[in-house]
């Protein structure tokens, strides 16, 4: 669905009240719900059209398609336009209604996201706060690259997502988790210029859901109250779920070659720097063994190479 909307007016306000902005608008055609009805719609339009393959394809990104099967009503509830009991009541309704098309799996994977994550993730706040603004478990002090600000990067993956949630203040989740909020952990960005990014740059960024999820689930800032283990991944995972390894300026299945995926050489380097903290967690153990198989030498290759890219991210 598009909402087309001219928001131009507002935009020439902004402008002449000279308040300083990233990001481009489009403002003719303003592209987000802003009022009740809008919303109603928009969940219609959700159940009838995108539902179907929502389950299948929620961890697929492609390089031309922003939305893929996503709602895209996080901000309809998180400006209270709508109410997750509704959004949840009118999914399993209208699967109900339509089982003979819609396979459960769609409907579940939807429902937990709802239910399960967005509950949890409003829980974890406000039991946490105020202390969990301050987590850093992970001693990550990097600053944010400029690229984060512009999109340029040859980093076909990272240029995607950014550039996308610059134009549209939207990435769906596994933009935000694997390929975003990945490379920010790899490269060991401060959490702080991390949650301040995603706070400023998302249409549905409220605090109490954007920062146990950036915070706590993306850069395991929190040491492990959101999620079990870090969500880190090489390109690999990346080439899996995407297809945006095809036609990028690197080679995913290279480590060390000068057009090495970068994020090969600075998920072992991930591993190598942080593995005294991760020594005991069960759900790392495979992947510190894996990291043991690797030579000194080549892990001293590798590890050169990731030092190089946390140093200067905006040459790659
Ligand atoms: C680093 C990071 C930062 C995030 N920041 C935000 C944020 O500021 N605001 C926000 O609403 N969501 C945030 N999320 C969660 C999720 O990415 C978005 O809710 C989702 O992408 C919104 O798009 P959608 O409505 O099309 O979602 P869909 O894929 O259609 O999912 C349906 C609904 O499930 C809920 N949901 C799914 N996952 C989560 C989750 N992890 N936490 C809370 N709700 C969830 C949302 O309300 C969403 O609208 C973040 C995730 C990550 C990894
Ligand atoms: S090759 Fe690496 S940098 Fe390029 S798109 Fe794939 S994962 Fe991203």
């Amino acid at each position: 669905i598009e909402f087309k909307k001219n928001v131009s007016d507002i935009v020439a306000e902004i402008e002449q009240a000279t308040i300083d902005t990233f990001g481009t608008i489009d403002a003719e055609n303003f592209n987000w719900p802003t009022n009740r009805i809008e919303c109603l719609e928009q969940l219609t339009f959700f159940c009838e059209n995108l539902l179907v393959h929502f389950g299948d394809y929620e961890d697929a990104m492609h390089t031309h398609e922003k939305f893929l099967f996503h709602s895209r009503l996080s901000f309809a509830m998180n400006t209270k336009m709508l109410a997750p009991q509704e959004v949840v009541d009118k999914v399993i309704v209208y699967y109900f209604d339509n089982k003979d098309t819609i396979s459960i799996s769609q409907v579940e994977g939807f429902v937990r996201q709802i239910l399960g994550w967005r509950e949890y993730i409003r829980g974890i706040y406000w039991k946490e706060m105020p202390l969990y603004s301050k987590l850093n478990i992970l001693e990550n002090y990097n600053k944010l690259p400029h690229f984060y600000w512009s999109g340029k990067t040859n980093m076909n993956c990272m240029q995607k997502a950014i550039s996308q949630s610059l134009n549209e203040a939207y990435a769906h989740h596994i933009q935000r988790l694997m390929i975003i909020g990945n490379f920010s952990l790899l490269t060991q960005l401060h959490p702080d210029e991390v949650d301040a990014w995603y706070l400023g740059v998302y249409i549905d960024a409220i605090e109490w859901v954007e920062m146990p999820n950036t915070r706590g689930m993306s850069q395991y800032a929190d040491g492990g109250i959101v999620a079990t283990k870090p969500y880190v991944s090489s390109g690999s995972y990346i080439n899996k779920m995407s297809n945006y390894c095809s036609s990028c300026h690197y080679n995913v299945k290279e480590k060390l070659a000068h057009n090495a995926c970068p994020f090969n050489s600075l998920y072992w380097n991930f591993l190598d720097d942080k593995k005294h903290i991760f020594a005991t967690n069960q759900r790392m153990g495979m992947m510190l063994n894996l990291l043991n198989k690797i030579s000194p030498d080549e892990l001293a290759k590798i590890k050169a190479k990731a030092s190089h890219i946390i140093e200067n991210p905006d040459l790659y």
